[in-house]
């Protein structure tokens, strides 16, 4: 028995596979990991295939460890080709920035560099001046008052919020490919849960940042939405939320009251418009059928795309605008989850039902008289 192998028998296991998946980036990062039933708080450092990896296990049975990277990223790799293993910590510590920089410089190449703000980290063409990390540093701003007003205490990311902007969208395709997230041309950018990074691309003037936001459209922020809400502790990689909670935050933030309401500060400003002619254009039944489809299953998300986000962005938007702390509540609950164990239906349910009550038909009518009176 290998020492690797000694280390993970001291551990009891439970292997329970959950996936996560959307349309938008989530899905396409779509992983499958294996429970470990207890925490391994220490660090250790294997060689696999010639390379080394150091973090913290999360997951692990006889034929996947996944590791917590000291840089944010989740590793994963067959314990059988680990050539040397030995335990460099008792407890995990994150690598400095000036590591993670220059780690992410060494991987990226010599045509980029990295500008760095209190919470971010952007690598870039060189030479260029950065438009990104303020712009994100002003959505972390707005993320974090958001949530504060309503009463949810936010955690400090432990690691560097890292953006990669490709040079231009061949490059974005290719690092997409690399990270086994193949996108088509229509992408502009996506999150990763396993790497924790936003990848987006240049898109020359017209698509800077220096006209602000409304230029990119919204697919930047969803992205950075979901890549602080599963940082500041709305979400979590461990234990991913139902996707018509993590969908409706990043849908909810496209909408200009919520990414940026200092300067817009209407209730109309916090409507996404797409989203809501969306939403109008669904069958409703009067029992209920669709928000309990979301509650209790990911499913609808495969199957029906286009009704899922938009029934997950109105109703994150009524819970928010009308009981903003049984909302939080609520998303308090999804975090608390043992992490790496799909979370059941019937879990799922009990999550929502012990916040906002039993009665789905009542629910349903209440949400839908809120919904009916917008414009
Ligand atoms: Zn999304």
């Amino acid at each position: 028995m290998s020492d690797l192998a000694k280390l993970f028998s001291t551990i009891a296991r439970i292997a329970t596979v959950f996936s996560v998946s959307s349309v938008c980036a989530l899905l396409l990062s779509a992983s499958t990991a294996i429970a470990g039933s207890k925490s391994f708080e220490g660090m250790i450092e294997v060689t696999v295939d010639d390379r080394e990896f150091e973090g913290r296990p999360l997951a692990w049975d006889e034929e996947v460890v996944h590791l917590l990277g000291r840089d944010g990223r989740f590793l994963s790799f067959d314990p059988k080709k680990v050539k040397e293993f030995r335990q460099t910590g008792q407890q995990f510590r994150p690598y400095s920035t000036s590591k993670i920089r220059s780690m992410l410089l060494r991987e990226l190449g010599s045509g980029f560099e990295v500008t760095g703000t209190s919470h971010y980290m952007v690598a870039h063409r060189k030479g260029q001046r950065d438009k990104w990390a303020e712009r994100f540093e002003d959505l972390y701003r707005s993320f974090v008052r958001y949530f504060s007003v309503r009463g949810f205490k936010l955690e400090e990311p432990s690691f560097p919020l890292i953006a990669v902007v490709c040079r231009n969208q061949n490059e974005f395709m290719r690092l997409t490919a690399e990270q086994g997230v193949p996108v088509g041309r229509g992408i502009l950018g996506f999150y990763s849960l396993k790497s924790n990074r936003i990848t987006l691309f240049d898109r020359g003037e017209n698509g800077s940042m220096s006209h602000g936001w409304q230029t990119t459209g919204s697919t930047i922020i969803h992205e950075a939405t979901h890549q602080l809400a599963f940082n500041t502790g709305i979400n979590s990689r461990y234990s991913p939320p139902p996707l018509w909670v993590a969908e409706g935050l990043a849908t909810l933030f496209e909408a200009p009251g919520v990414y940026d309401s200092s300067a817009y500060r209407s209730r109309d400003d916090r409507i996404n418009r797409v989203r809501f002619t969306d939403f109008k254009k669904i069958p409703r039944t009067k029992n209920g059928e669709l928000p309990i489809a979301l509650v209790a299953s990911d499913g609808l998300f495969h199957s029906r795309p286009d009704i899922s986000y938009a029934e997950s962005w109105a109703m994150t938007f009524y819970l928010v605008e009308t009981q903003p702390r049984r909302f939080m509540k609520y998303l308090k609950k999804t975090v608390g989850h043992r992490p790496f164990t799909k979370c059941a239906s019937k879990q799922r349910i009990k999550d929502f039902t012990s916040v906002f009550g039993t009665d789905w038909r009542m629910f349903d009518a209440q949400f839908m008289r809120y919904m009916n009176e917008l414009e």
